[in-house]
Formats: C-alpha cells, structure tokens, sequence
C-alpha cells in the first residue's frame, strides 16, 4: 500500500508532462531565424527565404519569406504586381507572440497552398517575423538607439502619443528618433513594402488583444479613413472569426499608418495576446493564437475582395455590365467611354464601352507615395454572326494575364 501513492504521483507526473504543452517555450532571435529559414527551404517551389538588412546597433539580419505559386520562375515586375498580404512582427522586441503568430500563418499557408495550390494562385504572401532584431534578442522593446520603431515612420510622425527622449530597456518609451524613419529597421520594412502591390498589411504586436486602426478616427488629432466602409466590412468580418474589437492607436508614426497613407494597404495592427507569454500557462502558442490567425486566415482567403472588386456578368459591342463583389466601392470605372463615378459593394451596373479596357480604382484613399490601385481589366468585344457576343475574357486583370502567360511558358 505504502508504494501506491509514489506509484500514483508518478503516473500524474508522466500524464502531466505528456504532450509537451507546458514545456513549449517562445523562439528566440536565432531560433526564430533559423526555423524560418529551414520552413522556407521545405517549400522550394513557392517560398524564398531572405536577408535584406542589418539591425541598428548588433548588425543582425531582417529575415523574411516570400510566398506565391512558381516564385522562381516570376520575374521581378511579375512578383511586385501580384495582389499582396503583408505580415510582419516583433516591431517591439518585448513582444514575441507578434514573431509566433507571423510564424505560425507563414507555416499554414506554405502547408496548404502545397496541398492545394489554389489556396496561393494569383497572390502573394511576404512575412518578416521579427522587425526588431535586437531588441528581441535583449527582450527589449526600442531598437538600439532608444528608438520605438512603432513612432518612426514618416506619416503624421510626431503629431500625438511620442516622446522626444530616447527610451530605456525593457519596456518604456516611445521615443519617436531624431527624424522620421531614421532607423535602419523602419527603412528596411519601407523598402521592401514599396516592392509589393499591397492589399493588406497586419502588423503584429501583443499588449492588448484586439486591433489598432491606421490612425486616431476620434477625438484629438482625428482623420477620417476614406475607405471607411471598406475598414467597417473587414473589421466586422474579423470580429466574427476572432472575437477582436478596433481602437485608435495610441501614437503617431506608427508602421500601419505609413501602410495606408503611403501604400494604400488596408493596414491594422493585432495586438496578438495581452501579455508575453507565462510559463507553465496549459496551452500551447498555437492554441493561445488560435482566434488571430483565423483573422489571418479571413484576411488571406478574401485578399481581392480588400476594396473594389469587378467582375463581368455579360457584355455586348458598346457596353459591359459588371457587378462589384468586392468589400469596398469601386471608383472611376471607365471602358474608355464617360466615367461612373462609385459602384458600391454587391451593386451591378452597365458602362458603357468605347474600348476593350476596363479600368477601375479598387480604393477612393490616394496615397502618398502615388496611385497603386488601379485595376485593369481586358474586356472582348468580337461579334458573331449571329449578333452574339463571344464569352469576355475572365474578369481578371492583367495581372492573371500575366500569370497565363508565364504558365503557358512553363508548359512548353
Ligand atoms: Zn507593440
């Protein structure tokens, strides 16, 4: 009898300890850098892994993946026009679950798109798990000059919520730096978003648990998002998958911000978990990450609906009748005969055609950094005998074109 307690508590113990839950800890800087790596290399024919900076003040590579059907075989211009999902993490070095999530999303797209390679055709996916190289190796949330990289991009920088004293380890400061995007890591992130036509941008951080609008749309210093009804339709599509409600931002110059006003990026952080991580808490970071990257998911299955969305329902000689599947308005549609000014979401309409170019802003919000919404469409016009039209060609734009293209290439 007197064996049976030990004998029992060992079996606890054995049970306790099974499926690793409890032991599973955070990646750290080079962890992080070279499970990325390594997953990219499983996934040669759609994912290319990549270094293409240096931290500010250890000189540790900003890594990131590349994601779209083929990679290999696109050129430069063919990878830079494909509709785009932009995931990064880490822009506070304190908060590792931002790497987690970015990670784990990275993981189920190159995991399914292998299964099925619709789940990747005619998009891209670009992820750079950790923005903050040093301070997430010193689990700290500035980068190395005392700078909070989530203050130093270059829109609206400085106008609310920054400080103008360089901040401290671990966790204080919003030290916005001695000028707009003066730090080689916002440089970095900015470079190689002007590489992508970008349709969404999510940027992660932990702290609070729900998601952070591009900038302040109440109160001081408010702006209104011109594609508000755009932002309402994603959030509360989000919300149901995630649970998540929005809020202002709490500072200015903040990575999402320069993503909208500049790229023309649906841009929104997620605050991905309210706290680091607790050791010896009962469930795993995927569990613990399951509602955002159902978010993720969402935001990534429905990339070509972020905005204006046109498809052909039939055409004649002198007219195209479209109806607009997408969250958001399209604007200026033009077939080279007069301009109709908005077709709204779910809303058809017939436009009249002078050419076999459909043309269409996908956003009404015009970036800094010039137009990147125009969407083009080839239309077909070829009258039968019969006076029947024959079928247009797909409603998809140049880009898809191109994408034949290549594909018949390959096939050669
Ligand atoms: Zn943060």
């Amino acid at each position: 009898m007197k064996y049976i307690l030990p004998l029992l508590v060992i079996v606890f113990l054995a049970f306790a300890a099974q499926p690793s839950e409890a032991v599973e800890v955070l990646h750290n800087y080079y962890s992080m850098k070279g499970d990325t790596e390594e997953l990219a290399g499983n996934y040669p024919d759609i994912a290319i892994y990549s270094e293409h900076a240096s931290s500010t003040g250890l000189g540790l590579e900003i890594f990131s993946v590349d994601v779209a059907l083929n990679i290999t075989e696109l050129s430069e211009d063919e990878l830079a026009a494909l509709p785009t999902m932009y995931v990064d993490g880490v822009h506070h070095g304190n908060e590792g679950m931002s790497a987690e999530a970015a990670f784990l999303f990275l993981q189920d797209v190159l995991e399914r798109s292998a299964a099925d390679p619709t789940y990747l055709e005619g998009k891209r996916l670009v992820v750079t798990p950790v923005m903050n190289a040093d301070g997430y190796l010193e689990d700290c949330r500035n980068n190395w000059n005392g700078v909070d990289l989530n203050r130093n991009y270059p829109y609206m920088w400085g106008m609310y919520g920054t400080s103008d004293t360089r901040g401290s380890c671990p966790a204080s400061g919003t030290y916005r730096g001695p000028s707009e995007g003066s730090e080689a890591e916002t440089q970095a992130n900015m470079e190689m978003m002007r590489g992508m036509n970008l349709y969404v941008y999510f940027s992660g951080h932990t702290g609070s648990n729900d998601i952070v609008l591009p900038w302040k749309i109440t109160g001081e210093f408010a702006v209104p998002i011109a594609d508000w009804d755009l932002y309402e339709h994603f959030l509360n599509e989000s919300t149901n998958v995630s649970g998540l409600s929005y809020r202002d931002p709490s500072g200015a110059g903040e990575s999402i911000a320069w993503g909208y006003g500049a790229r023309n990026a649906v841009s929104v952080i997620v605050e991905v978990d309210t706290m680091q991580w607790l050791p010896g808490v009962t469930t795993t970071i995927r569990e613990a990450l399951a509602n955002e990257l159902l978010m993720y998911d969402l935001a990534w299955e429905n990339l070509l609906l972020f905005g204006g969305h046109l498809e052909i329902v039939s055409e004649t000689s002198d007219s195209v009748k479209v109806i607009n599947t997408g969250w958001g308005a399209a604007y200026n549609i033009t077939a080279g005969n007069g301009i109709t000014e908005k077709i709204g979401p779910g809303e058809t309409k017939t436009i009249k055609k002078g050419s076999n170019v459909l043309q269409y802003l996908r956003l009404v919000h015009v970036g800094e950094e010039a137009d990147l919404t125009q969407i083009t469409m080839e239309l077909g016009d070829v009258m039968e005998d019969d006076g029947e039209i024959t079928p247009a060609l797909s409603p998809l734009s140049i880009i898809f074109s191109l994408i034949a293209v290549v594909a018949l290439r390959k096939r050669k």
